[in-house]
């Protein structure tokens, strides 16, 4: 029994639809269809199969070109709704940002620091986090708690040494503790942060 050059299994010249190239070499039908699509030359020696076998199979493989088509569509599709979820997430964040900046200003804290540990994730350090970090810190400061204020500032500059404006609370922080050794430390990294 001959055996498909594809998938190497037997064909059963009785049963299975099956091709061969010029030089005789035995392919199923289903396995050439496969390879069609890649190649219009036999796996084994290369010669080109007849344009006749081609023409054959020529509405199978524009059925599968357009089939790959349609997929390939539909991943750019899910990948641009992605990429606009993304962004439309990063707006309200942002927005959710300005929000408590301005409540700040108006000097709602408590209110400020429950919705931002609402929002705070202890094991993320992406921007926004450290963001949430910051305004945590900034608004403990605002509101006296010194010593929060400094829990959440260390926490924040330990994740990022580059954050100017969270060794500038660190350090007020500490002064206010009447830490100055600390509080010159911290205004010193201020520095190098720049
Ligand atoms: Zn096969
Ligand atoms: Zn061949």
């Amino acid at each position: 029994m001959p055996s498909c050059i594809v998938c190497h299994l037997n064909i059963d010249e009785n049963t299975d639809s099956h091709y061969a190239c010029d030089n005789d070499h035995p392919v199923h039908k289903y396995c050439l269809t496969e390879w069609l699509m890649h190649s219009h030359n036999c796996p084994l020696c290369s010669d080109p199969y007849p344009q006749s076998l081609i023409v054959q199979f020529k509405d199978y493989m524009e059925k599968k070109e357009q089939e790959k088509q349609v997929a390939l569509d539909k991943e750019l599709q899910k990948e641009s709704q992605i990429k606009m979820q993304e962004v439309a997430n990063k707006i309200v964040f942002l927005k959710f940002i300005d929000k408590m900046e301005q409540q700040i200003e108006e000097e709602k804290y408590n209110e400020v620091i429950e919705k931002l540990l609402d929002q705070y994730n202890e094991s993320s350090v992406d921007d926004g986090n450290l963001n949430i970090l910051f305004l945590l810190g900034k608004a403990n400061f605002l509101k006296g708690r010194y010593d929060l204020a400094i829990n959440f500032l260390f926490k924040l500059v330990k994740i990022r040494f580059n954050y100017p404006d969270g060794f500038l609370y660190l350090g007020k922080a500490y002064e206010k503790l009447g830490l100055k050794d600390k509080a010159q430390w911290a205004f010193d990294r201020i520095k190098e942060g720049k």
